[in-house]
């Protein structure tokens, strides 16, 4: 990136009809507009070169005015299990990522909405550092386009989940536009239920997200069947609680008819007790819902682990006799520190170490 690039406006930030505009102002047929579009947000281009139908002078021009791509990928790696990810510098220095998970017949991505996160969640590597900032729109829209272009001809993107850094919740200013042009059909015409979005669980928020009357799937991350304990490692239960949680929860699914899914982290010797099974089913009983068992990924510098595999299955057992819809969730590129903040909290600790970080132009 040149000095002069950071004056540019990300293309990635507008709308339509603020290219319509432009297109007007610079005194170009709107029917450009389309093409544009079209490269940018169906075809992923990575730079206005790429767009062989447009004069070179449009071309030129474009580039005068915009920057398409504006992250720099400092590592992409790949798992035994093809799942992809990449670390991503954002124009003032952050850093986030972003994954591909690859399953028979599914692509999905998962992508980060803010640097860090304020949440605080005392299992999870992506609150360690706190929040910086909230993502801009061009920056949550550039994940899903860069993710985009990994996939094989033969590829196509099937789902998104918002599961990556940050509270989606905390973002939704951001967040919802860049969804809705992935939604469109002049985009990706990606179906709104192929989305899910994941949250510590912000009654407020949950409401907001309803009252769009957009169909996503809502995960909330409960992690604890009880307040002391819920509040103990997702800290801001503290002023929410377990029971205005599961009323928002309630709410949302009423209004969007989409059934919600709970994701329950599985600490060992924390959260993993009979009783807790127990407690869960409880919460759980007459709700239309499903549980999501999630084994802890491992935080080398955090104090908690999984469960072993045989205690997972008998949590999973006793939710299931008690009438629970349970899954454990299948671990995807555990070999590149896939779950959410890893690569990016090792990246940190490396700077601070004063090592070298290596760079992989994808
Ligand atoms: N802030 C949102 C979305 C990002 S976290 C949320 O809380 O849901 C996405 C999911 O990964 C959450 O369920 C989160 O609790 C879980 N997670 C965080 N750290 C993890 C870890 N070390 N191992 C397994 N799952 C983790």
């Amino acid at each position: 990136m040149t000095s002069t690039d950071s004056a540019l406006t990300p293309f990635l930030s507008l709308s339509r009809d603020d290219l319509i505009l432009w297109l007007k102002d610079v005194g170009v047929p709107a029917y450009r507009g389309n093409q544009i579009w079209s490269w940018v947000h169906q075809n992923c281009a990575s730079s206005f070169d790429e767009m062989s139908n447009l004069p070179q002078e449009l071309r030129d021009r474009l580039k005068s005015s915009f920057t398409l791509f504006q992250m720099e990928p400092l590592k992409h790696q790949k798992a035994k299990d093809n799942t992809e990810k990449l670390l991503l510098r954002l124009r003032d220095g952050e850093e986030i990522e972003c994954v591909l998970m690859r399953e028979t017949n599914r692509r999905t991505i998962c992508i980060s909405t803010q640097v860090g996160c304020a949440m605080g969640c005392t299992f999870c590597a992506s609150g360690l550092l706190g929040l910086n900032r909230n993502l801009a729109k061009a920056e949550i829209l550039e994940q899903i386009y860069r993710l985009d272009r990994l996939l094989k001809a033969d590829e196509r993107l099937t789902n998104i989940v918002v599961m990556g850094i940050g509270e989606p919740l905390a973002n939704l200013k951001e967040l919802l536009p860049a969804l809705s042009t992935v939604h469109a059909e002049e985009g990706m015409n990606l179906g709104v239920r192929r989305v899910t979005i994941s949250t510590v669980g912000l009654p407020g928020k949950i409401e907001e997200l309803a009252d769009t009357g957009l169909p996503y799937n809502l995960a909330i991350s409960l992690h604890a069947p009880n307040d002391s304990l819920r509040t103990e490692i997702v800290p801001v239960n503290k002023n929410i609680g377990v029971e205005k949680l599961l009323a928002a929860a309630d709410l949302y699914f009423e209004k969007t008819g989409r059934r919600v899914s709970y994701e329950y982290i599985l600490l060992g010797s924390i959260n993993d007790r009979p009783v807790h099974a127990q407690q869960l089913a409880a919460l759980m009983k007459g709700r239309n819902a499903h549980v999501n068992l999630i084994p802890m990924n491992d935080v080398a510098e955090l104090p908690f682990h999984s469960p072993s595999a045989p205690r997972t299955k008998e949590f999973e057992r006793l939710l299931k006799e008690a009438g629970v819809n349970a899954t454990v969730r299948k671990r995807k590129g555990a070999d590149i520190d896939a779950a959410c903040g890893q690569l990016r909290l090792n990246e940190q600790k490396q700077k601070a170490d004063g090592a070298q970080i290596v760079t992989l132009k994808t």
